[in-house]
């Protein structure tokens, strides 16, 4: 069997016509959805991230506001900025991109942003709002788009075993906890692994649907896989390759040529996961423009 693709650069795409008919609807009422991005330092993969963002703000017509610091930023500089952002009523979205350099306490950090403006969803606030099932807050950008992927691709979640590889605060604890939701795109039995977890691979060859998410290139392999299994590939490492003229390429956190000839479906790196969280992030950012103008 050869796995279907699961084209996250296609439904991403669908996901940024719903953002735009609603960029429109607010346009119609002169109001203009802004989201703040802070760089600090000068991250080759953080600038393109970055970059990335601002893109696609300037797409769908909603205001960015680009700030980088230098990478010598003292965190009173940064949370000075955060404050005036958090006060500013252009901005309806405020995010710093990870990983900030070592001086910058980034929990602290994402203290300071105010709920209503955390479109990332990393503020205990609106983590907590997640764990609750409410709807008054954000989604996390990458495991929502996860979500977003396959409902939008017709796969079933509920009464599936999902196996989730990685537990960071980011990706792998709040993809386990949408997955874990009462409701009829989620309803799965969750299990979450690690790297303390005994016996990996066998749970892994368990699960009707596998998250990878752990960061570390290829590291599922295609003895880890169910027959027919759906593999959703959240990872994205760079690996030298003498080929490209970057000296590098993507690969994610699965062996995508031999997983492929096992899975059913199977997400890409590029184009898979990657898209979605933007279109996630653009979605976050509508939402809190709509919320602070009591439109939602
Ligand atoms: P983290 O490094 O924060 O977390 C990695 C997780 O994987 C940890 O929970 C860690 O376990 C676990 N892990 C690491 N090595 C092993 C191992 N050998 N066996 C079992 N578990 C292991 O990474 P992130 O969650 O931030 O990111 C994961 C991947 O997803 C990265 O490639 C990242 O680039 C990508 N990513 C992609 C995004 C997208 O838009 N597509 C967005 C965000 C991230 P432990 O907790 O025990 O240390």
């Amino acid at each position: 069997m050869t796995a279907q693709i699961i084209d996250g650069k296609m439904i991403s795409a669908e996901v940024n016509r719903e953002n735009a008919e609603n960029v429109a609807l607010l346009k119609s009422k002169n109001i203009t959805p802004g989201l703040a991005v802070i760089l600090v330092g000068d991250n080759p993969a953080s600038q393109v991230y970055v970059r990335a963002k601002v893109k696609k703000c300037e797409e769908l017509e909603i205001t960015s506001f680009h700030h980088v610091l230098d990478k010598d930023a003292t965190m009173d500089e940064l949370l000075a900025l955060i404050e005036r952002l958090n006060k500013d009523e252009n901005v309806h979205g405020i995010l710093v991109q990870s990983p900030p350099p070592p001086q910058i306490d980034e929990q602290k950090v994402i203290e300071s942003i105010v709920p209503e403006k955390d479109v990332d969803c990393f503020h205990a606030v609106n983590v907590g709002k997640m764990l609750l099932g409410r709807t008054d807050g954000f989604f996390p950008c990458t495991p929502y788009g996860v979500m977003i992927l396959l409902e939008k691709s017709g796969i079933e979640t509920a009464g599936k075993h999902v196996v989730v590889i990685g537990r960071s605060n980011i990706v792998g604890k709040p993809m386990t906890a949408l997955m874990l939701q009462k409701n009829p795109h989620a309803n799965a039995t969750v299990t979450c692994v690690h790297s303390m977890t005994k016996n990996l691979p066998e749970l892994v060859r368990q699960a009707d649907i596998v998250v990878a998410a752990i960061g570390k290139p290829e590291f599922v392999t295609a003895d880890m896989i169910k027959e027919g299994a759906v593999v959703i590939d959240v990872g994205i490492n760079r690996v030298p390759d003498a080929s490209s003229p970057k000296g590098y390429k993507l690969v994610g956190d699965v062996k995508y040529d031999e997983v492929a000839q096992k899975a059913s479906k199977i997400t890409p790196v590029p184009g898979g996961v990657g898209p979605m969280t933007i279109a996630v992030l653009m979605q976050n950012t509508i939402k809190s423009c709509m919320m602070q103008h009591n439109l939602l």
